[in-house]
């Protein structure tokens, strides 16, 4: 097969006349060429040199000329080149072997089939050269044209052995499955679960790596299904792991936590990209093996798991190499809050209840609206209708709120300093709890959200007191 004509990219036409001239051999490989075939747009290339990747490198960016920057790693014999938008990556072909207690392979220079071998799928060992004589041949000794046809992830080689040689590409297939929406051979599935105990040798940031790509893909369920059926759920994640399965009592079961959950998680994904509202989603029921009774009468309950699943999760994220920031943060305010917009149609909607939860959601809420809806995986039409309709009443209510007392960023009226120089106050913890008075007696509708009615209110609070 010959590409010629895809690839016009300038760029590649230069690469190949420095190849020439040094004498050396080229070809664009890897990602690149699997998502020119599939149409997806692609940062990264890595282009394999059969000789010296770096010698090549810096060639290219002599001719690249201003604004072009040339990294060299000797030591990996890499080297890159950036200008504007584009990335190049340079290596030398290489053969690579592996002993079984380190993911760190003995490297050597080696042929280009050898460097395709070492490949993790045959979708992504596809080579295009880009030599003159030879611009545009396509490269693909393992079936990765037929496999990118069939929508099949598949090893080049014995798959217990390309597994087993380096765990991480495990991760890497389920993520690519995911990520393209395709199937795991049935022998690449096997090894995978033959051999998924050796995922232990792999670092925690390269695994959440690819937990992330898995969750930015569109369905992101498909991947954690995945990871289910092969084995690697308990050894990546437990915590979801226990999630699973369905406990029946006198004929009442509850619902299977895992798959709802990943029916949460696609309901949101299919609304927004951002990737800490997807984790928010992933983790909201997170609490409820730890919450689950049985209650005579009640049946099955999992009281509190809003807020013992929000407490998990600075563990979670520590653990999983995941950040602990204010992206954590988010995660925990709206796994903590998840339940409150259901309490909130339950009962009947005060205004007062709809304040509070816009204070302490503040400029997630919308955020939170959308998990919450996402929720809703009743198997009952009437009820989902019946659901989202009322979150429609709330929403509304909130943008009354808002427009009136501007509760989401809300910043008291009367600040403490102010408080104690009214009052005459050295700091103490009676300033603290005169200004969450006036905090109260605004998100309780007592007075609106203005500075003199909070200052008379505060008068008053402070003559009842005996204060003044
Ligand atoms: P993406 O860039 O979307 O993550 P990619 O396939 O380009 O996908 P990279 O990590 O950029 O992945 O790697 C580039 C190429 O290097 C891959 O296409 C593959 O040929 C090879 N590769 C990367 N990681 C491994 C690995 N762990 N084992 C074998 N080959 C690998
Ligand atoms: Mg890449």
């Amino acid at each position: 097969m010959n590409l010629e004509n895809s690839i016009q990219t300038p760029v590649f036409r230069l690469i190949g006349e420095e190849a020439d001239r040094l004498g050396l051999e080229c070809y664009v490989i890897g990602g690149w060429v699997r998502d020119l075939l599939l149409h997806r747009p692609s940062k990264d290339i890595d282009i394999v040199v059969v000789g010296s990747g770096i010698s090549l490198a810096e060639a290219v960016a002599k001719r690249l000329g201003k604004g072009a920057h040339l990294a060299v790693f000797k030591t990996y014999g890499t080297a890159q080149v950036k200008k504007g938008e584009t990335e190049l990556e340079f290596v030398g072909a290489r053969r690579e072997s592996y002993r079984s207690e380190s993911r760190n392979p003995i490297v050597e220079t080696g042929t280009l089939e050898e460097d395709q071998n070492r490949r993790d799928f045959t979708i992504n060992a596809l080579a295009l050269c880009l030599n003159k004589n030879r611009y545009g041949e396509l490269l693909d000794p393992f079936g990765g044209i037929a496999d990118l046809e069939d929508c099949t992830i598949r090893t080049p080689l014995d798959p217990d052995i390309t597994f087993s040689d380096d765990p991480l590409r495990m991760m890497r297939g389920i993520r690519f499955a995911s990520q393209l929406g395709f199937c795991l051979a049935p022998e690449t599935f096997m090894a995978i679960k033959r051999n998924c105990e050796r995922i232990n040798i792999i670092t925690k940031e390269r695994i959440a790596d690819e937990l992330n790509k898995i969750m930015l893909s569109r369905r992101p369920s498909v991947g954690w299904k995945l990871l289910d059926s092969t084995g690697l759920l308990p050894l990546v994640f437990p915590e979801l792991a226990e999630l699973k399965g369905v406990e029946t009592k006198d004929g009442r079961g509850h619902k299977d936590v895992f798959l709802h959950t990943l029916q949460v998680l696609d309901n949101v994904a299919s609304k927004s990209d951002y990737l800490w509202l997807r984790w928010a989603a992933l983790l909201h029921d997170i609490g409820k093996p730890k919450s689950k009774q049985w209650e005579p009468g009640a049946g099955w309950t999992f009281r509190n798991h809003n807020y013992l699943g929000a407490r998990m999760i600075p563990r979670i994220f520590k653990k999983m190499k995941l950040p602990q920031n204010e992206k954590m943060d988010y995660v925990i305010k709206l796994v903590d809050l998840h339940m409150r917009p259901i309490n909130l149609i339950e009962d009947t909607v005060t205004d007062s209840a709809v304040r509070r939860l816009l204070f302490e959601a503040g400029d997630d809420i919308d955020d939170l609206m959308l998990l919450c809806n996402a929720d809703i995986t009743s198997k009952n039409e009437d009820k989902v209708r019946r659901y989202h309709q009322n979150y429609e009443l709330v929403k509304q209510k909130m943008v009354e709120l808002e427009e009136k007392d501007r509760i989401r960023n809300f910043q008291p009226p009367v600040r403490g300093e102010e408080i104690m120089q009214l009052l005459s106050l050295e700091p103490c913890s009676l300033v603290g709890e005169l200004k969450s008075a006036i905090k109260d007696a605004i998100l309780d509708g007592v007075i609106p959200n203005e500075y003199e009615p909070a200052k008379a209110y505060l008068m008053q609070l402070a003559k009842e007191r005996g204060l003044i």
